[in-house]
């Protein structure tokens, strides 16, 4: 499995998220899983890659520290880390293109970032600005946005309403699914879910933590219903060969072992599916 990683994806984690600082204990986690995990260092993006999918001036005004992040903070090491959590994304997203595979970014806050407006965790759309990079790279190329987060994905709908981005098909299941009551009509649509996508070459799929039900900003999936989401997901992926590059997006159970535990599952899940190595029962 590839994972695209390095230190400077982190920042300390601020307020009463812990997005900032997750990937480094969710890679430690997953090398601990499988010591023949392959780590590529991200590329960082640059303000014009920014500038594609938000204000261009809003952008400056993160980085200059004249308005807030997305925690709510102004924090020159969280600043430092933005080119790279996008970069981490769209790394991934490069990667499992040219390979027609599945690429982990350990990375977060993406989804409420709107186009001039940082929101709920998330100071840059790194969803929106991976798209736009690759359609620029790749003319005609069409992307799908599976966001499984427990949240509505209103930042990307903003960005993508107003761009006219015809040709990104965005499902966000936050906007339907919230009760746990649904968990099986939520499983039973994931293969539609996925056949929406059918003419992308790429899908960016949030595999949010916070969907849990013991998630104190969420949730209404069990761990086994987690870990079934995320093989649903991969296998029909795998089965329509189209690439994906997957993130973390939300979580907020404390302590956050709780949440890595989460994302060890997806990773095994997702393993599984591409490695053609049956499926371990997920960890409770
Ligand atoms: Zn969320």
């Amino acid at each position: 499995m590839i994972v695209v990683y390095s230190d400077a994806m982190v920042a300390p984690a601020q307020g009463s998220s812990p997005s900032a600082g997750k990937p480094r204990p969710v890679v430690d986690a997953w090398r601990e899983l499988d010591a023949a995990m392959h780590v590529v260092a991200p590329v960082a993006v640059t303000i014009d890659d920014f500038a594609r999918a938000h204000s261009r001036r809003f952008v400056e005004d993160v980085f200059a520290m004249r308005v807030a992040n997305g925690f709510g903070t102004r924090s020159a090491d969280v600043n430092r880390s933005l080119p790279y959590t996008s970069g981490a994304m769209l790394t991934a997203a490069r990667l499992a293109l040219a390979g027609r595979t599945a690429v982990a970014a350990p990375v977060s806050g993406f989804h409420h970032a709107r186009w001039s407006e940082a929101a709920a965790y998330c100071t840059f759309n790194g969803l929106l600005v991976t798209a736009l990079a690759l359609r620029a790279e790749h003319p005609g190329l069409r992307v799908g946005i599976l966001d499984y987060d427990y949240h509505y994905g209103d930042g990307s709908d903003d960005i993508i309403a107003r761009l006219g981005l015809h040709w990104i098909t965005h499902y966000t299941a936050g906007q339907n699914y919230l009760y746990p009551e649904q968990a099986g009509a939520f499983l039973d649509a994931i293969p539609e879910h996925v056949a929406r996508m059918a003419d992308c070459a790429v899908v960016l799929y949030q595999a949010g933590a916070d969907p849990h039900i013991d998630d104190p900003l969420g949730g209404f999936l069990s761990t086994a219903e987690l870990a079934e989401r995320d093989r649903r997901v991969f296998q029909c992926l795998h089965d329509r060969a189209i690439a994906v590059a997957w993130s973390l997006a939300g979580g907020y159970q404390q302590p956050l072992s709780k949440v890595v535990a989460i994302h060890r599952n997806t990773y095994r899940e997702c393993r599984a599916v591409y490695a053609g190595t049956p499926a371990p029962a997920p960890e409770r």
